[in-house]
């Protein structure tokens, strides 16, 4: 009949929602978004408050008060800059992995009197995986056991050359608590921003991202909004996430009302219709019924995908993308019990070289695996590994929670064959061996001629006799065997369940305590080979 066909789909209605590209000529400078990262107690909390008193605006307008998720200042020489008001790098990681990079530089913050901690390596890790500049803050100068040059030569380890040792890295020696070096650190920062050269097209419809959003008494749903592109209206209609809205008023960081907020302006955003979530997009769209269009698509998204939820881990995932052609390299976060297999590891996937498909280790260090590995793989669409070591409960409730696989191994060569598998996106994500059980250890017990016996009691799963076991302490492998008795009360028994007390002793093993966790699992025969796989593809 002359019409011409044109194939749909049901997201077609996202399509164009974000605008056309912004011209060259349109661009202007806009100011950098600053994160603050670094371990516990070095003193994040504080340096954002005594950066927020250092703002030259207050003066008698009174000073940011409001606590709306991130707040911007005007420095002396009159830049501005927007820092995001929740330290740490969970917010920080959280909201990459839901795909919203708001960060332009992060200040690391090192106290002088304790070093590079734990959350200090994982700040630069995160960092680092973002491809975001980092900035150090070394705090708690007035303290007098503090050492700040030895700071500077500890992050050479990480490999964060600062500036003093022929890097390219700033570091500043300042103090929360005197407000020493403050001033240098804003100088340091605007010098930063200089270089990465940040612009935005302030004349179009807005879109940004979702700081934090909450339900207030009086106020229904607010969100705080980080404006990326365009400027922001009374009255703009918008799509935040699967929630839709209209402007209802615009509140900035000093608790006043605003007409509008341009580009790396934090503002609290009125008139949601529902609640978003941290790391949503916004976006300004041209009428209601196209916001209302898209929130409904994006609901019925959501809704459809919490009913498959755990479906599919990311290493399936993983694997089409690297079967489609889409993924050119994996990445990998790996925990290990000692540094020795650590190394051997690191060494042997180095020398990978696979066809196109090349592993990326984001992370890899000795001990347990932590949420923030989680999140740190979670982020990056990589897998995590654990060569003898184990997942603590938290770590494994938001694997769990994410639909993403932890992959336990005590073999290095199982480990290598495997990644090399998952690299030529062959591997169908099948173990060797089956998880049957966890029981963590109340009492010890030592009973002559028996030896030490465990009072335990089983958390997860189910414990057999006959079974092979592993005693885990503080999540790592410290021995692999098997079961000698399997007791309930005095009687030998077949299976002990999730919910029920046990006794327990090892084979020919017996450095055994209170609090140490015991894995049960069985070895399957290996279900199918690469081989296999390759035989199935190609008569498939
Ligand atoms: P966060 O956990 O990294 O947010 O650390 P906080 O900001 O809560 O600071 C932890 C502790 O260190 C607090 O007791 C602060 O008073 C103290 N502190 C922070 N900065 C400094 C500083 O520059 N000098 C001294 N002496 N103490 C500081």
């Amino acid at each position: 009949f002359g019409h011409k066909v044109r194939r749909v789909a049901e997201s077609d209605v996202e399509l164009g929602m974000l605008g056309t590209d912004d011209k060259v000529e349109d661009l202007r400078p806009r100011c950098p978004v600053v994160t603050v990262m670094g371990h516990v107690d070095h003193g994040k909390t504080s340096l954002l408050d005594a950066i927020r008193q250092a703002d030259v605006a207050s003066g008698e307008a009174g000073g940011i008060t409001q606590h709306i998720g991130a707040y911007q200042i005007e420095v002396p020489s009159g830049d501005k800059i927007t820092f995001i008001d929740t330290p740490g790098h969970e917010a920080f990681t959280e909201m990459r992995a839901r795909g919203a990079n708001v960060t332009d530089i992060v200040i690391l913050v090192v106290a002088a009197d304790d070093g590079i901690m734990a959350q200090t390596v994982e700040a630069i890790r995160h960092a680092r995986a973002a491809k975001v500049p980092v900035i150090v803050a070394v705090n708690k100068i007035d303290k007098p056991d503090a050492d700040p040059q030895r700071v500077r030569t500890e992050l050479l380890q990480h490999e964060i050359v600062v500036e003093d040792m022929g890097g390219d890295v700033q570091a500043i020696d300042v103090s929360a608590l005197t407000k020493q070096g403050l001033d240098t650190l804003l100088e340091a920062i605007a010098l930063q921003a200089e270089v990465l050269e940040l612009k935005a097209n302030p004349d179009r419809a807005a879109t940004g991202v979702v700081i934090e959003a909450k339900v207030e008494r009086g106020r229904g749903s607010v969100a705080t909004v980080l404006v990326q592109r365009g400027t922001v209206r009374t009255g703009d209609v918008f799509v935040a996430g699967a929630e839709w809205g209209r402007v209802r008023a615009l509140v900035n960081d000093r608790g006043e009302p605003s007409e509008s907020a341009g580009p790396s302006e934090p503002i609290e955003v009125l008139g949601l219709q529902g609640t978003p979530t941290a790391g949503d997009d916004f976006v300004v769209v041209e009428n209601e019924s196209r916001a209302r269009e898209i929130a409904d698509y994006r609901q019925r998204l959501l809704r459809e995908k919490s009913a498959t939820a755990g479906a599919r881990g990311t290493v399936e995932q993983m694997l089409s993308a690297i079967q489609s052609g889409e993924a050119d390299e994996l990445p990998l976060v790996i925990k290990t019990d000692v540094h020795g297999s650590l190394e051997a590891i690191r060494a042997t996937l180095e020398k990978l070289e696979t066809s196109v498909v090349k592993p990326r280790i984001l992370h890899s260090a000795v001990g347990g695996i932590s949420e923030s590995d989680v999140s740190l793989a979670g982020a990056s669409g990589g897998i995590i590994v654990g060569f003898n070591v184990r997942a603590n409960p938290q770590a494994r409730e938001m694997a769990r929670r994410d639909g993403m696989e932890i992959r336990y191994y005590s073999i290095i060569y199982d480990l290598i064959d495997d990644v090399k598998a998952l690299l030529t996106g062959m591997l169908a994500p099948e173990l060797k061996e089956e998880f049957l059980g966890y029981a963590q250890i109340r009492q010890v017990f030592n009973i002559t001629k028996v030896g030490k016996v465990a009072g335990c009691m089983v958390t997860d799963g189910v414990i057999k006799r006959g079974c092979k076991v592993r005693l885990l302490r503080d999540n790592v492998v410290i021995h692999e065997g098997s079961l000698k008795t399997l007791k309930r009360f005095k009687d030998e028994v077949r299976e002990v369940r999730e919910g029920y007390e046990c006794g327990m002793a090892f084979e020919n093993y017996d450095d055994i305590r209170e609090g140490d966790q015991i894995e049960c699992f069985e070895l399957k025969e290996v279900a199918r080979t690469l081989e296999q796989v390759q035989q199935e593809a190609s008569a498939g």
